[in-house]
């Protein structure tokens, strides 16, 4: 019988400490060490060379003009979001003390309905300036020691968004969505403590403040012997957005105006009246919706998107780069199938979508209820080269979804 050696280097069991058995090979310490070694290295965070990063100073304009092309309206917010992430990377790149005058970070938060593009604005700014970007939402996180994510958790996503290069993650964007779900809940500071609301504050603080933090590469709660990854979070910038639901009245308050109609249909003038607030919110009506003062001087940028009427959720189902209904047309081609809209299918979506107060977020559902059935039969059918959607198959495809359902409930 041969002398057992190990199935890595081939050293025979005399020769070394230890060697462990598997099913049918063995392993030796001496590899056991080099395995080890190996994982370490793989394992260790990598920092880029100097040289090596790039930065992709994209002026006001160009980055409007490139907006532009993806996300429908929101102007104001566009030109303060490419302003504000302009002068950011401007300052990454300020030569070191040359004289007394330093750029401060200008964190960023958007005000403005659920759907209406937070979310989807801050991500083509990502995207076109070639950075990490996550999204986080602030109603998971919890301070340490309740059930829920800790705060560091955020930046493991950007970790992990930036392939665990640490250099890349130091400039990258974060989107915290919901900001406005951790409001503390009354205007005045309680005594009792706040769980929900400012303890998360103080928590995301001390991300936005710029400091070391110590993540966790996996995620998860921390432990003792977790192995960190240290993230200095000075250069990330961090974009937050929130609907802010109700904020009207505090502004409505602050400029003293009714922020109700006096008569005729309430509903009407509450939307009208929240639309024309809207464009004067300020840090204060921040501050009275139940944001802590500290955390509203850390985010200096403020922003708001305007709710997306009709005309403009019709234009997003077509127009923009990335339509949906161009991304169906891309999904039918592939199949050799070009797909037609009628015009009073489209303008079908729109009115669903205002009925479910969902902003651009509703048309892709309701596209989507359309045309599953399509979707499933369609690709095995070799005789069809065109598929309309008229009012007929939308009225039948419809009828069957539960989208009808909620319909009448609602
Ligand atoms: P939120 O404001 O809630 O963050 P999102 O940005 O997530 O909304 O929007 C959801 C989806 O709706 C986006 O992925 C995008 O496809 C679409 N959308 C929303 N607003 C716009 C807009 N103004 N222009 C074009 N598409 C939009």
């Amino acid at each position: 019988m041969p002398a057992v050696s190990c199935s890595f280097c081939g050293r025979r069991k005399n020769e070394v400490m230890l060697l462990l058995s598997g099913m049918d090979s063995h392993i030796c310490n001496y590899c056991i060490e080099e395995g080890h070694r190996v994982v370490l290295e793989e394992m260790r965070p990598r920092r880029s060379e100097p040289a090596d990063i790039k930065l992709n100073l994209i002026k006001p304009q160009e980055m409007k003009r490139h907006l532009d092309q993806y996300v429908i309206g929101q102007d104001e917010a566009k030109k303060t979001l490419s302003v504000a992430v302009y002068n950011h990377y401007k300052r990454l790149m300020q030569p070191k003390t040359e004289d007394d005058v330093t750029i401060e970070k200008s964190n960023i938060i958007m005000v403005g309905e659920t759907g209406t593009g937070k979310t989807y604005l801050a991500r083509t700014i990502a995207r076109k300036l070639e950075v990490p970007f996550c999204i986080a939402d602030a109603t998971v996180i919890t301070e340490a020691g309740y059930v829920g994510e800790d705060v560091e958790t955020i930046l493991t996503r950007l970790l992990q968004a930036a392939d665990y290069n640490v250099d890349a993650a130091e400039r990258g964007i974060v989107y915290i969505d919901e900001i406005d779900k951790i409001a503390r809940k009354a205007d005045n500071p309680s005594i009792t403590r706040d769980v929900s609301g400012e303890g998360v504050q103080q928590a995301l603080l001390k991300l936005l403040e710029g400091s070391m933090v110590n993540v966790p590469p996996q995620g998860g709660r921390k432990h003792p012997d977790q192995r960190m990854i240290s993230i200095n979070t000075e250069n990330i910038l961090f974009i937050c957005g929130g609907a802010f639901d109700g904020i009207e009245r505090h502004i409505a308050k602050r400029i003293n105006t009714r922020p109700i109609g006096f008569s005729g249909d309430r509903r009407l003038h509450e939307s009208f009246d929240r639309e024309h607030l809207m464009r004067f919110v300020s840090a204060q009506d921040l501050k009275s919706f139940g944001l802590i003062p500290e955390l509203i001087g850390r985010l200096p940028v403020l922003t708001h998107l305007e709710p997306l009427n009709r005309q403009a959720l019709r234009t997003i189902l077509t127009e923009p780069k990335n339509a949906i209904t161009r991304q169906y047309e891309k999904l039918f081609a592939m199949e050799g199938i070009a797909i037609e809209w009628e015009s009073d299918v489209l303008d079908f979506i729109v009115e669903q979508a205002l009925h479910f107060n969902l902003g651009a977020r509703g048309l892709r559902a309701i596209c989507e209820s359309i045309i599953t059935d399509a979707m499933f039969e369609l690709p095995s059918r070799t005789d069809l080269t065109t598929f309309t959607v008229s009012m007929d198959y939308v009225q039948e495809q419809f009828g069957k979804s539960t989208w009808q359902v909620l319909r009448s409930a609602a």
